[in-house]
């Protein structure tokens, strides 16, 4: 017998038929002789919906205490959709039990909408599963010091799932969604992508970070830190399938540092578009500035990204680099009404059309030469490359978003990821 937690996405909880299903696939693991715990996400849409109402009343509060209620909002759709999975796994025989976030309890800090879990108490889940009962736990959200909702950023339920599977030491977290894995890029936006059936961590990590978002970041870190074994496989799978052979399908992520040689050199392509670049212009280039104008960025609670200072010319410089698209006026409002006048600099100019694109894979650490071919295929298909930041198993470039499709259609040929040439 294992203890075994399965996390549902909005698309798998989509619908009463849906639930349903899930219910099936969850009984069938615990007849199986499982200890099982699940973490749904709400139904595909509502989450959406829910941010839009409260959009629409207030298009442009930014506090915290809107934050807060943006909280106690969104939150709610995850638990209509866990206690509908309760229901409908009684209605299945099997004895079950939802509990939110603040039941559990799940604490976390009071960052409001991007919330970052502390700790897990799972005397309570330990018990129902003791009694026999399969315990379903509100994805996405948890509890600060004082008793507030919180939530812990979009696409979040990963991470409750991998946090719980972690604090409970489950033998096996698997990541149910709406495609059979994690594959070479977007398969919704490269038709030729690839599963993968196995991905390394480091590598995972990377894809999620450069906007691969079939896992949630801090779910890919938890399961990093704590090694949980992760497996990302799809919920349309037939319910009644054998289940040894839903145990072994998807993607399951890899701790060990796969020794095949043959190892592709690029595993994936990841992009986004979440970004916009900043560029400060005629700044006098002397010591300090970076930091005059970065300080005054950061000081402002605003993450910057991609960074370049362009070489000096006459004295002067330009500086540019990124900052989340939903930053960028108040990023250029804070540098001209508060670093501008001091810097003696020319011009700020904002560009939120902008994308990411980045190639990962641990296979660039021993082989010379990848980055090149990226801009050599960038440079064939007429893209023009805005910027550039390298780590050891990737490399991003910044364009203009109406060619990242392009981008990524080319680098994903190039780079031999296309199914034909498998
Ligand atoms: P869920 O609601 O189940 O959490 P998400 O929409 O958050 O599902 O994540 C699954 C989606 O991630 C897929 O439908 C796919 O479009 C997208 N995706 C992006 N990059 C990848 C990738 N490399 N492999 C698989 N899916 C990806
Ligand atoms: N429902 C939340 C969202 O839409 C969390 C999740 O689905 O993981 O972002
Ligand atoms: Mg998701």
């Amino acid at each position: 017998m294992a203890l075994i937690v399965h996390k549902y996405g909005g698309t798998s909880m989509g619908s009463t038929e849906r639930i349903r299903n899930v219910a099936k696939r969850v009984a069938k693991w615990a007849r199986a002789g499982h200890q099982m715990v699940v973490v749904p996400s709400a139904m595909s849409g509502e989450t959406n919906r829910l941010l839009g109402l409260a959009k629409e009343l207030a298009p442009s509060k930014a506090d915290s205490a809107y934050h807060r209620e943006l909280d106690m909002l969104a939150a709610t759709g995850e638990q209509a959709s866990s206690a509908l999975l309760a229901i409908a796994l009684q209605a299945e025989g099997m004895a079950s039990v939802s509990y939110a976030g603040w039941q559990v309890p799940i604490r976390t800090d009071s960052s409001y909408t991007k919330a970052r879990i502390e700790s897990i108490d799972d005397a309570k889940v330990r018990a129902d599963l003791a009694a026999g009962k399969v315990v379903i736990v509100t994805g996405f959200q948890g509890m600060d010091e004082v008793g507030n909702i919180t939530t812990l950023g979009r696409g979040g339920s990963d991470t409750s799932a991998v946090a719980v599977a972690a604090a409970m030491k489950a033998d096996e977290c698997l990541i149910y969604t709406d495609v059979d894995g994690v594959y070479t890029t977007d398969p919704r936006v490269v038709p030729e992508a690839r599963r993968l059936s196995t991905v390394s961590f480091e590598e995972m990590l990377e894809m999620a970070s450069m906007g691969s978002k079939v896992l949630q970041i801090r779910s890919v870190e938890f399961a990093g830190k704590y090694r949980v074994p992760l497996r990302v496989l799809s919920s349309f799978t037939p319910w009644d399938i054998d289940l040894t052979e839903e145990a072994a399908s998807g993607t399951l992520i890899t701790f060990e540092e796969d020794d095949k040689m043959e190892q592709a050199i690029v595993s994936g392509i990841a992009f986004n578009r979440d970004e916009a670049k900043i560029s400060v212009l005629g700044v006098p280039d002397k010591p300090g500035i970076a930091y005059q104008i970065l300080g005054a960025v950061a000081a402002a609670n605003i993450e910057v990204d991609v960074i370049i200072q362009n070489v000096s010319k006459d004295g002067k410089t330009d500086f540019s680099f990124t900052v989340h698209r939903n930053d960028h006026t108040r990023t250029v409002e804070l540098l001209k009404d508060k670093v501008l006048p001091a810097l003696g600099a020319a011009e700020v100019v904002g560009d939120p059309k902008i994308c990411k694109v980045s190639i990962v894979g641990i296979g660039m650490r021993s082989h010379v030469g990848v980055a090149s071919t990226m801009f050599r295929v960038l440079s064939e298909e007429g893209i023009n490359i805005q910027m550039i930041s390298t780590s050891e198993i990737k490399t991003s470039v910044v364009l203009d978003e109406k060619y990242m499709e392009l981008a990524v259609r080319a680098l994903h040929k190039a780079f031999g990821l296309d199914q034909q040439a498998a």
